[in-house]
């Protein structure tokens, strides 16, 4: 490697080994107060405390006094939904007909879908997300940008085709065959070229037949190793919808558990109305439950169990869900679930929060050999933050006097705001962003 290539970042470094079991489990995580992570080649290289001599050969980024922690996954987002987000409905059957499913239609058009591909990956670079697992749109040509966009911004990100075949507009449907035929050539075209992972998307049992159910059961038969994306137990109504519309199966889950699409790497939107047996099947086959407090509180879908699905030791995810959520921001995200685990009596510290959006949802995502933790040989996808971004913040941390208060004031009160640069194996791309912005102004 180039020694040119070598950079230093020093600042206040903080990853998890662990779960944190409360406040005061200092296992759980490693945190260097000055210290210095070495990064080449798009990995991380070398973590330790800051050593001005062996930092003097390389370019030194000054982050002092600032957090660097790994970059923020999203292991539940809609990259389709860019411009839906704060759309005003009463029920989510009713916004899915009345937005997004007219928004999705314009993914048709590659102009319209590069140019949306593009926004969305700034918007992720934006708030320090640097790992999603997307849905894109019915349209191949919608997975070619974006992938195409994460591939020019060297992002490591899981996504595929939604497959829809009733339930929607007739421009939104393809059939089993044709959904098939779709996902394959996709996965041969970009599974595993640079940094990308293919999701097979069956987007919900209401929009797939049961022939169509077939064909993604095929797909995870021929491509075992590769994600399953899609949704259950959201909302009562959709629930109702999913149970009527496959009546002898004994639950939502069981639909999709009868196709053989549960398992480690199935990632389940929502999760909010499950009953005691999908909760044990949920953990049974090592299927992971995504919590996406934003949206279920702005959709009104109810309030996820996190102590339930932990006690069934059951494997959880956080995410955005943008744009039935309503931020980009995992800050925020996990602010908005530390508050929707108060109305249910239960507690999410912060250093869970920061655990779950880092090595929580690595693991979550089974990626967690890549990313998710700040040591050497892993990649270079890390975010610093500043918790006195806003006058507000600052003046608040004039009498903040730990960690664990400071994290929690980022999750209270930060978001993209707070994300002081956003490095993708290892290269700066927040501030890129900045200079190209002011370079077309
Ligand atoms: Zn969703």
């Amino acid at each position: 490697m180039d020694a040119a290539e070598v950079k230093v970042l020093r600042g206040r470094v903080l990853s998890f080994r662990d779960a944190p079991q409360g406040l005061d489990d200092a296992r759980s995580y490693r945190y260097i107060e000055d210290g210095a992570v070495v990064v080449g080649g798009g990995r991380i290289l070398m973590v330790g405390p800051f050593d001005a001599r062996a930092a003097a050969p390389h370019e030194v980024i000054d982050h002092s006094g600032k957090l660097i922690v790994p970059g923020l996954i999203d292991p539940h987002i809609h990259f389709p939904q860019v411009q839906v987000i704060g759309s005003y409905a009463a029920s989510l059957l009713e916004w899915l007909d009345t937005y997004t499913f007219v928004e999705e239609q314009r993914f048709a058009d590659d102009a319209h879908a590069t140019r949306i591909a593009s926004a969305f990956f700034d918007e992720l670079v934006r708030n320090g997300t640097t790992t999603v697992a997307a849905y894109c749109t019915v349209h191949p040509q919608s997975v070619d940008a974006f992938f195409a966009e994460a591939a020019r911004r060297d992002m490591l990100v899981v996504g595929g085709k939604v497959m829809m075949d009733r339930n929607a507009p007739a421009a939104l449907c393809d059939t089993p065959q044709s959904g098939y035929d779709e996902s394959r050539r996709l996965i041969e075209t970009w599974h595993g070229r640079g940094r990308a992972h293919y999701a097979i998307t069956p987007r919900f049992a209401i929009t797939s037949s049961p022939a169509q159910m077939e064909m993604a059961e095929a797909l995870a038969r021929d491509y075992p190793d590769l994600h399953i994306q899609t949704h259950v137990d959201e909302n009562l109504e959709e629930v109702a919808l999913a149970r009527e519309l496959y009546p002898n199966l004994p639950d939502y889950l069981g639909i999709y558990e009868r196709y053989h699409l549960l398992g480690p790497k199935t990632l389940l939107g929502h999760c909010i109305h499950l009953t005691h047996r999908e909760c044990e099947v949920l953990a049974e086959t090592r299927s992971v439950a995504v919590w996406c407090p934003t949206s279920n509180r702005f959709i009104g879908s109810g309030l996820f169990d996190h102590d339930r699905l932990e006690a069934h030791g059951a494997r959880i995810g956080v995410a955005t869900d943008v744009g039935g959520g309503t931020s980009f921001s995992m800050l925020r995200t996990l602010g908005e679930g530390y508050k929707v685990l108060q109305l249910r009596g239960q507690r999410l510290d912060p250093l869970r929060s920061f655990y779950m959006m880092t090595l929580g949802n690595a693991r979550a995502m089974s990626l967690d050999a890549r990313i998710g933790t700040i040591e050497a040989g892993k990649d270079a996808d890390l975010v610093v933050l500043d918790a006195r971004a806003t006058p507000q913040m600052a003046l608040r941390m004039e009498v903040v006097d730990s960690l664990a208060n400071e994290l929690f004031l980022l999750l209270t009160c930060g978001d993209d705001r707070a994300v002081v640069e956003t490095y993708v194996a290892g290269q700066a791309m927040k501030s890129a962003l900045q200079q190209q912005a002011e370079g077309e102004a």
